[in-house]
Parts: C-alpha cells; sequence; structure tokens
C-alpha cells in the first residue's frame, strides 16, 4: 500500500493528479463498476507513474494508452472490470499470476488487494521498467519475472488462486489452466485478434474446469511459443 501524494518520488503533480484520479474514479462508478475496494485501490495508485512522461496528461482519461513496442496499458475501465471478477470469488485470492506485465499498472491495483502478486512479461525493456516502477513505489509484494517464450505462465511458483491474463489469447491458454488452485479462477481475453475477443472467465472445480464468456474486448495479442 502506499500514499502516492506523500511519497517523494511521485512525479509531478501531486493535489491535480489526486483530483484527476478522483475523476476517473466517478466515471468507473458510472459505467457500472461497484466494487468499492476495487474503486479505492484505483484511487490510490498513481496511474500517471506508469505511462511515459508525454502522456501524462491523459493518464486519467478512461482511455488504453500506448506504452511502446506495440503495446499499451490497458483501459481503466477494463482494468476495474478484471480486478473486479478476481474478487467475486467466494474465498479472496491471496497468491496471484498476471500475464503481461506491460506498464505494471494492473499489477499495482492487484497489489493493494491480494497479499502476492506475481506478474510476467517477455519484453524485457519493459519488465525492468515495470521493476523500477515497483521499487520506487514502494510495491513490496509485486514479484516481477520476465517471462520465457518456451513456457506460458509460471508453473514453479504456483498454483495460483487467480490468473489474469491480460493480452488476448487465440483459445483458451490449457498450460494456464493447469496452474489454477483448486476453486481457482482465470480471467483472459480470447478470441481472434482483429475481433471476436471476449472475456472468458474459467474456475477450476476439483478435476473439472467451467467456462462462461462475457463482454467482448480489444487486447494486444498474447505470445505463445517461440517467435
Ligand atoms: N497489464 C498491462 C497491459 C499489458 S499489454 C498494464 O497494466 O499495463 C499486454 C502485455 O502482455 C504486453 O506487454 C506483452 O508484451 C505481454 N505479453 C504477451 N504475451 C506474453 C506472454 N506469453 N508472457 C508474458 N507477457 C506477455
Amino acid at each position: 500500500m502506499i500514499e502516492p501524494d506523500k511519497h517523494p518520488h511521485v512525479r509531478g503533480f501531486g493535489m491535480a493528479s489526486a483530483r484527476s484520479r478522483a475523476r476517473l474514479v466517478a466515471r468507473l462508478e458510472q459505467l457500472g463498476v461497484r466494487d468499492e475496494r476495487v474503486l479505492d485501490a484505483m484511487n490510490r495508485v498513481p496511474r500517471h507513474m506508469f505511462v511515459d512522461e508525454a502522456m501524462t496528461s491523459r493518464a486519467y482519461d478512461d482511455t488504453a494508452l500506448p506504452i511502446g513496442y506495440g503495446q499499451t496499458i490497458s483501459q481503466p475501465y477494463i482494468v476495474a472490470q478484471m480486478t473486479s471478477l478476481l474478487l467475486a470469488a467466494d474465498e479472496r485470492p491471496d497468491h496471484v499470476l498476471e500475464i503481461g506485465t506491460g506498464s505494471g499498472y494492473q499489477a499495482a491495483v492487484l497489489a493493494e488487494l491480494f497479499d502476492t502478486v506475481y506478474t510476467v512479461e517477455r519484453i524485457k525493456p519493459l519488465y525492468e521498467q515495470a521493476r523500477r516502477r515497483f521499487a520506487e513505489l514502494g510495491y513490496r509484494n509485486v514479484r516481477a519475472r520476465e517471462a520465457r517464450d518456451d513456457m506460458l505462465g509460471l508453473p514453479s511458483y504456483g498454483p495460483f488462486d487467480a490468473i489474469l491474463v491480460t493480452a488476448g489469447a487465440e483459445n483458451l491458454p490449457t498450460a494456464l489452466t493447469e496452474q489454477l488452485a483448486e476453486n481457482g479462477r482465470m480471467i483472459v481475453p480470447v478470441g481472434a485478434s482483429g475481433g471476436g475477443q471476449r472475456l472468458v472467465v474459467v474456475r477450476r472445480q476439483g478435476p473439472s474446469f467451467s467456462r462462461d464468456d462475457l463482454d467482448a474486448v480489444s487486447f494486444v495479442p498474447l505470445i505463445e511459443g517461440h517467435d
């Protein structure tokens, strides 16, 4: 947990950023985000610290923004929606895995809510930058790792109570469902890139898995296997 406006390293516009964040949170509420825990977490995480300096003035717009390398920081509404779905479990997940660290923003939101957050990223400079941000902002419960292209997820650190995939898979990635703990859930965008992606919730119940297909979404592709 951090108090950004008291934090010496937090860049720039202290009170202004708090006001912009509060406006964004009000907007998310208007859009139907109900979970107070999610709204509070998003009110605390300084999104402007997760985008390039040139993008600071747009950091609290409810839009995805480019973060370089053809990748994007997710739209706040989608971050809120995915995080709410993780919290909708009967038991609160402790051990959470995110695939696709990107800017690090979604991982920071998760870190406000869950005990331990593992996050993996396959683009080295993004991984390194996110790592620096977590250190600078004091997110000690985030374990950032560089992803290996021959292996999806982090099987050696699992099983996980929850897995959040922030890149779109063509098909349900079974390598990840195997890393779910009993009663664990995974939220993953699934479908052909360029249209038809949906947010999918997978729950593990004993030997079987249930699947619910939710809203249409649009994520950059999940890279599976070698380039
Ligand atoms: N959660 C991010 C959004 C990331 S965009 C944020 O809050 O900013 C999706 C990211 O997934 C990209 O950075 C991309 O490089 C990464 N990615 C794609 N396939 C991956 C894989 N197999 N393992 C780890 N990261 C992957």
